[in-house]
């Protein structure tokens, strides 16, 4: 893992600067960017498809925008920082004074120096959000209002990965690509998306098969639940990528379903790590989690964070910049998806065929002399654990629940087990033997 936080810190400076929204030329800007790491699909689906009960809206993209005073100095300057301008504001040019345009400022009293993130998607308006400090300072004068963007029939814009493995049986990792120059929420999500595909692409044998969706928040989940609804079934496990860059504990959302094998694995991933983390049943708010957990897909998607969202000051605003997210904790929060998958890759049941008392382990070279190598060595708990349990129903996750070990150590243990003939995998989904 050595140098993939600066990796993922890189990827993000690089997109930190451009206006993203839930569509717009920035969005492919980004997506082009990721084509570099992963040979994405882009999808292209055009204003007015109706999605459900929503419709794709028309694409926004945004040139320039300011205030000049009146010596015609910009004293709000899009070219600062894209976050001034209010997302989706409809084009603007005019002269109005202080008490007019004020209307249309949007600002943080209580952190001064920052500026907030504000969208208006889905009604038509306009507007500028600004540090308190900057609109103390405006004088009661008239000023020129420009915003150079456009409104117009064009297209919703994501992109797809699809990583093929033994089986059709799907994980899927979604992360939103929508927020313009704001890093844990969710350019983070983004690296972090990118460098576990690249990762898992790299293995040799893949029992899943790999879904990576960069989507527009809460309208992409919707489009993309739409345009694939016939074959959404293959998702067997999920997660939703966001806020994985601060240095704050853990969080776990559960999935809708409460005891999915996601929520499972994520919980213990989580309680072996040894990182501060807490655990939050399913709500219907937050991130397209939302959208794949609604009721009539229910799917065992959950959300595997760090501080969620509104739980930090920064959230929404300048402040959650490039300072904010660091290297050590994304790449925290990479090891802890790995370790995820890996979980759910190797999870399975197993069969004990010297069931009748314990085998002899020495004799099969299973038991540890003192003194062996302890990174070779085969925990003895993990060997007496899985042979206890593996009648067939008990999965190695139930085993590694029980005993109260890493899921790996558990595993390392199985594996050695069948290779001496003493455990049989059981098939995926075959029925508990009896008896
Ligand atoms: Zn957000």
């Amino acid at each position: 893992m050595a140098g993939v936080g600066q990796a993922m810190h890189r990827l993000m400076a690089e997109l930190y600067p451009i206006c993203r929204s839930i569509t717009g030329d920035g969005n492919r800007q980004t997506l082009d960017i990721l084509r570099r790491f992963i040979p994405l699909e882009i999808h292209e689906v055009p204003t007015g498809t109706q999605v459900f009960d929503w419709t794709v809206p028309r694409e926004w993209n945004i040139r320039d925008a300011y205030v000049k005073n009146a010596k015609g100095e910009r004293v709000i300057d899009f070219n600062a920082s894209n976050l001034h301008v209010v997302s989706y504001s409809v084009p603007v040019q005019r002269r109005m004074r202080l008490q007019e345009l004020r209307k249309h400022l949007f600002s943080l009293p209580d952190r001064p120096d920052w500026i907030p993130y504000r969208t208006s998607y889905y009604n038509e308006s306009w507007g500028f959000c600004v540090s308190h400090r900057q609109l103390e300072a405006l004088a009661d004068e008239e000023y020129e209002v420009c915003i150079d963007s456009s409104l117009t029939e064009g297209h919703l814009t994501y992109g797809e990965y699809m990583l093929s493995g033994q089986t059709a049986d799907e994980i899927l990792i979604s992360c939103h690509i929508c927020h313009p120059s704001l890093c844990n929420d969710n350019l983070a999500g983004i690296a972090l998306a990118v460098h576990l595909a690249m990762l898992i692409a790299q293995w040799p044998e893949r029992r899943y098969s790999y879904r990576f969706l960069f989507i527009p928040g809460t309208i992409g989940s919707i489009t993309w639940l739409a345009r694939n609804e016939a074959h959404v079934q293959r998702i067997k496990h999920g997660l939703v990528v966001t806020c994985v860059g601060d240095g704050g504990r853990f969080t776990y959302k559960k999935s809708r379903r409460s005891n999915a094998e996601i929520d499972r694995v994520a919980q213990h991933v989580l309680k072996q790590s040894g990182h501060p983390y807490v655990t939050e049943e399913f709500f219907p708010y937050g991130y397209d989690e939302r959208q794949y957990c609604s009721p009539g897909f229910n799917l065992p998607v959950g959300c595997l964070m760090r501080s969620p969202h509104g739980s930090f000051p920064e959230y929404h605003t300048s402040a959650d910049n490039l300072d904010f997210v660091r290297p050590d904790d994304i790449t925290a929060s990479l090891d802890a998806y790995r370790q995820v998958i890996e979980v759910l890759e190797g999870n399975g049941s197993y069969l004990n065929l010297n069931p009748k008392c314990e085998p002899q382990l020495g004799r099969r070279g299973l038991y540890n002399a003192v003194g062996a190598d302890s990174h070779q060595k085969l925990d003895q708990m993990a060997l007496l654990w899985v042979l206890n349990l593996s009648d067939g129903a008990h999965s190695l996750l139930d085993i590694s629940e029980a005993a109260n070990q890493p899921f790996h150590e558990i595993k390392h243990a199985a594996d050695a087990l069948e290779r001496c003939g003493l455990l049989r995998k059981c098939a995926p989904g075959s029925p508990a033997p009896t008896g």
